[in-house]
């Protein structure tokens, strides 16, 4: 499928000079949806993992549907003071200041393998604070997966080392 044709380009959004990827026309049309996920999904038919690990928001659009999928658990990583029980932080730096990433401390054991998804992978910041903490709980990355990577960007260098898949590439 041309995915690409379902995903709306918005020209000067959140602010000027960006070319933002709006993936809600992709969600809305059942077919394209599906088969994205589908699509995801065999892009890791290699990879070993215990658990999917997706950042909010559009990381549960992606990331919960592909556990499903891959009969996996899926877990939500959080802006601050949203989840519940005991968390651990990680803070990264954005181009202008920093943001601040949680999880629960007993999301990931030990040992356990773990997909990270997002819908999208721009800088490679975001996912790179998903990977820190499920190394701080003692998980083991065993790849990253994302519906659109923005190629132009170079995330790709920051997660150096790791296992980086992605859909649908923008140049
Ligand atoms: P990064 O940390 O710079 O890689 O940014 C990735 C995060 O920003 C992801 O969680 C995306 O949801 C979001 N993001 C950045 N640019 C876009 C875009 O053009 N469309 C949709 N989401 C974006």
């Amino acid at each position: 499928m041309d995915f690409k044709s379902k995903i709306r380009v918005v020209e000067d959004f959140p602010v000027k000079g960006i070319s933002f990827k709006d993936i809600t026309t992709l969600l809305q049309d059942g077919e394209a949806y599906a088969a994205a996920i589908k699509e995801m999904a065999a892009m890791v038919e290699t990879l070993e993992f215990d658990v999917v690990v997706g950042p909010e928001a559009r990381g549960f659009l992606t990331g919960a549907p592909l556990s499903i999928l891959t009969k996996t658990g899926f877990v939500p990583i959080r802006k601050p003071g949203k989840l519940p029980y005991d968390t651990i932080q990680h803070a990264y730096e954005l181009e202008y200041g920093t943001d601040t990433l949680e999880i629960h401390a007993d999301a990931i054991q030990e040992g356990m393998k773990v997909l990270v998804v997002d819908d999208l992978l721009a800088t490679g910041g975001t996912s790179k604070a998903v990977c820190e903490l499920i190394e701080k709980l003692g998980g083991e990355v065993a790849g990253l997966a994302f519906l659109i990577e923005l190629d132009f960007l170079g995330g790709r260098a920051l997660l150096d080392g790791y296992n980086v898949k992605s859909l649908v590439h923008y140049n």
